[in-house]
């Protein structure tokens, strides 16, 4: 057996934001660990724009829980960048496009509660923009929002791991799943616990496919804008997040209805006339994909261990928020593993407990 395989307790299924952050804490904290990864086209970290945005929908209502999850994110992130020398987390504000009176409206009065008010800028300075940007009605502009590089994070984390000799780089087999005397048996070693943290592919887990997963796909462009250089986000009909070296990130679409996960003409249409609407000035595309978010029926994650099973957990349902959710969620996940805090009612996968009907493991 390789040397990695004598050196873990708890083993963990996916290197997404969540299985990232996962492996983190619980190496923090002491936990010995193996990370069982396959990269998978259609996974979402890798593709995201890891915008974490204070005030979100139509009706600009505030994110869940983002007083605490901003500074958790932003306290984590800059660990992170120290301990691995890379540049993670980019605060930048965004500027978002008023079209209507009523979207002005809503704007100016979200802006004037007390507990919002800290996320809105008193005005929009589109300072820079004026050559850039088609004129819109209104704008308003979002402070404390921010941008983290899910793909640098994941390919250092994942160096890290394979230096400690705690990453196996390959798809997890279900059939080599055993149980003895309770506890999970992966190719032939007892663990503590396996924690799946497969993202939209949890779909077709065996044990976890009975919580209410609603899958969406999301496709984006890669462009470069030669004649610009801007620092903060813009959202009017598609979200434009500066990448550096001149190029920026556009979307994205989400579909519940979808034939496979490959990027579609229809949709890249649909992203081409937004962000000619939104830009006064000519782009090129590098890059049209898709990725499938692991989106969920009431958006909150799905933390826990499987009701039947002992030894089998998730960590999953980040939904289109993984930048925010992941390092808040990781650490109480941690502390709940470790120390056994109680998990969040909102998170635990308790709260689905009656839709388990029992688990169709493979056959050998
Ligand atoms: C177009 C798009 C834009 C987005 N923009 C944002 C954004 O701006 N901000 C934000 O916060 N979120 C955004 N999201 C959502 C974000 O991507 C997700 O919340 C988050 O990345 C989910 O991470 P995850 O680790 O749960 O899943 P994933 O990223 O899917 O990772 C799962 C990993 O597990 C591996 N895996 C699965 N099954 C197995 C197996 N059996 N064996 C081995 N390996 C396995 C996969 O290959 C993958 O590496 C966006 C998503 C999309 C699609």
């Amino acid at each position: 057996m390789e040397k990695h395989a004598e050196n873990w307790d708890y083993l963990i299924v996916g290197q997404g934001i969540a299985g990232t952050l996962l492996a983190y804490f619980m190496l923090k904290s002491g936990l010995r660990i193996c990370v069982i990864d396959k990269p998978h086209r259609a996974a979402s970290s890798l593709k995201a724009a890891g915008i974490i945005n204070p005030i979100t929908g139509r009706r600009y209502a505030k994110s869940w829980l983002i007083e605490t999850l901003i500074p958790f994110a932003k306290k984590t992130y800059k660990a992170l960048e120290h301990d691995l020398g890379i540049l993670i987390w980019n605060e930048r504000n965004l500027l978002r496009a008023l079209p209507t009176v009523q979207d002005e409206n809503e704007w100016l009065r979200r802006s004037a509660f007390p507990d919002f008010a800290p996320w809105f800028a008193k005005e929009a300075d589109l300072s820079g923009f004026e050559k850039i940007l088609n004129p819109v009605r209104a704008w308003g502009e979002t402070v404390g929002s921010a941008q983290v590089n899910f793909p640098a994070l994941i390919a250092a984390f994942r160096d890290k791991l394979r230096q400690e000799n705690a990453l196996r780089e390959e798809e997890f087999r279900f059939d080599r799943l055993k149980w003895r005397d309770e506890f999970p048996v992966y190719d032939g070693r007892k663990v503590k616990g396996v924690i799946f943290c497969e993202g939209a592919r949890a779909v077709a887990n065996p044990y976890f496919n009975y919580l209410p997963f609603v899958p969406t796909k999301g496709e984006y462009l890669e462009v470069k804008i030669p004649e610009s250089n801007f620092p903060k986000m813009v959202k009017n009909g598609v979200t434009i997040v500066p990448m550096g070296e001149g190029s920026y990130w556009v979307g994205a679409t989400s579909r519940f209805e979808y034939d496979d996960d490959l990027p579609t003409a229809r949709q890249k249409e649909w992203l081409l006339s937004k962000l000619r609407k939104a830009l006064a000035i000519p782009f090129e595309v590098i890059k049209h994909d898709a990725a499938i978010r692991p989106t969920v029926f009431g958006t909150r994650p799905f933390l826990g261990r499987h009701p039947e099973h002992a030894g089998l957990y998730i960590f999953n349902g980040l939904g289109t928020k993984g930048a925010s959710l992941a390092p808040f969620f990781a650490r109480h996940f941690t502390a709940h593993l470790l120390d056994d805090a109680p998990l969040m009612k909102e998170v635990d996968i308790a709260r689905f407990a009656d839709k388990y009907t029992g688990s169709t493991p493979p056959a050998r």
